[in-house]
């Protein structure tokens, strides 16, 4: 029943929004392109034909929006949505990234910690790689032991960033555009407004990984009281993670849930004021184990299916999923306001110009061409003045050689008589 709800969750998922939006701006960045294009050409003709309609400066203003637009369209092309998993060290971010794609991805374990940041994101090629921040020379990974090999062999900071580019086709999240960021334990790192500055701000998404049995630390606190000044308004999930221990005290879980929510709610509700505490709770905080939920998606087929669940399984299951529906429709809805928002300013703005100059040309062309057809009735009107003039001085001219004739005939008949 949960493999179904998935299957059908994922075709409905509120990520494909994104996907979409990323598909009908690019349709719409290329039809600006091609709008821009035809009137450059235009423009082209005009400023060759008459230098007077279009001056030098506008006219290279928008021979240069080409160049714009197709780096808008390049930008759109990255354009991806981005969370931030973070919280102390073995609280389970690690497992609660894996689950979330349904594959042991990151290396997971007691032994292992993330001592740098990991970001997984997708690639077109069939097998994954890693990039290290020393090398631009991917790194083949063909398991995941060699991802933690990989990773163990370079000496990185707590700052440093290794990319694991995962092949799109393998996972739906990755394949629609979302990249999942693992932060070093917050407890081993001491520049917190570092990692702001590096990692942080192009996130769409925080979730904080806390396990059930301890509580938010103050260094947890502060550094969502830093990302808070730095970013109006963050996106920010808590999962009480390892849920599933309370299946060994269930006389207490009841208490220990409700001490849990009041102080995530007082945290962010009352301390970051994020939101109201019944959004809170029913949105942003939830009672998870990520070892049952990647183990309940990345089965061992050898195992018995009961195999490492705790009484009372069904309810963190769900919970997870409801989590990650709310985190897809969050990120998807932030990643399309921020994002495409500032797009969509730019596109207008491109149009508004393109229409201005045009507008401009067309005016310009019509004031041309209201005064060469004034001159033109002003030269109708002085031709046809003297037209007439002439044709009165023809009928004038006329009349005096009719006179001087008839004169001279009858002084010359005169002279013939006498
Ligand atoms: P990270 O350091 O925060 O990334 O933590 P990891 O994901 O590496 O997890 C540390 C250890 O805790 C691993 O052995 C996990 O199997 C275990 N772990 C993670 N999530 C849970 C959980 O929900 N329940 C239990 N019981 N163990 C968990």
């Amino acid at each position: 029943e949960l493999a179904r709800q998935i299957s059908v969750n994922s075709a409905n998922s509120p990520l494909k929004l994104f996907t979409q939006a990323k598909t009908t701006i690019t349709q719409i960045f290329k039809n600006i392109a091609s709008y821009v294009d035809y009137s450059n050409k235009f423009l082209e003709e005009v400023s060759n034909a008459d230098k007077n309609l279009i001056t030098d400066d506008k006219y290279k203003d928008i021979q240069q929006l080409n160049d714009k637009v197709n780096r808008i369209l390049s930008v759109i092309s990255r354009d991806h949505m981005k969370v931030v998993f973070f919280g102390r060290t073995s609280n389970g971010k690690s497992t609660t990234v894996n689950a979330m794609l349904r594959e042991r991805i990151l290396p997971v374990g007691m032994g292992h910690t993330t001592n740098c940041f990991l970001q997984i994101e997708g690639t077109d090629e069939a097998e994954a790689y890693v990039l290290t921040p020393e090398s631009d020379e991917p790194k083949s990974v063909s398991s995941l032991g060699s991802i933690s090999n990989a990773l163990s062999r370079e000496k990185l900071d707590s700052d440093s960033l290794v990319k694991i580019l995962w092949p799109k086709e393998k996972c739906r999240l990755i394949r629609d555009d979302v990249i999942l960021v693992d932060s070093p334990g917050i407890d081993v790192s001491a520049n917190l407004d570092q990692w702001i500055e590096n990692h942080c701000l192009d996130a769409d998404v925080f979730v904080l990984v806390i396990s059930a049995e301890a509580t938010i630390t103050v260094a947890e606190k502060k550094f969502l009281h830093n990302v808070a000044q730095r970013l109006s308004n963050p996106n920010i999930f808590i999962l009480m993670n390892r849920w599933d221990a309370t299946a060994y005290e269930p006389e207490s879980v009841e208490s220990v849930r409700q001490q849990h929510l009041d102080r995530g709610l007082e945290f962010l509700c009352d301390e970051l004021k994020l939101c109201d505490r019944k959004q809170a709770s029913e949105h942003r905080m939830f009672f998870i184990s990520a070892r049952e939920a990647l183990l309940s998606r990345n089965k061992d087929p050898t195992a018995s299916p009961r195999s490492g669940f705790n009484e009372g399984y069904q309810e963190r299951l769900e919970e997870f999923s409801k989590f990650e529906h709310e985190f897809e429709e969050c990120i998807s809805k932030t990643a399309i306001q921020t994002k495409f928002e500032q797009h969509t300013n730019r596109g207008k703005e491109i149009i508004a110009s393109l229409r201005e100059t045009t507008a401009n040309v067309c005016n310009k062309s019509q004031i041309l061409k209201q005064e060469s057809v004034q001159k033109l009735t002003e030269m109708d009107e002085k031709n046809s003045f003297l037209e007439h003039e002439l044709r009165a001085m023809t009928e004038s001219a006329k009349e005096k050689i009719r006179h001087i004739s008839e004169d001279v005939y009858k002084r010359v008949a005169q002279t013939l008589n006498d």
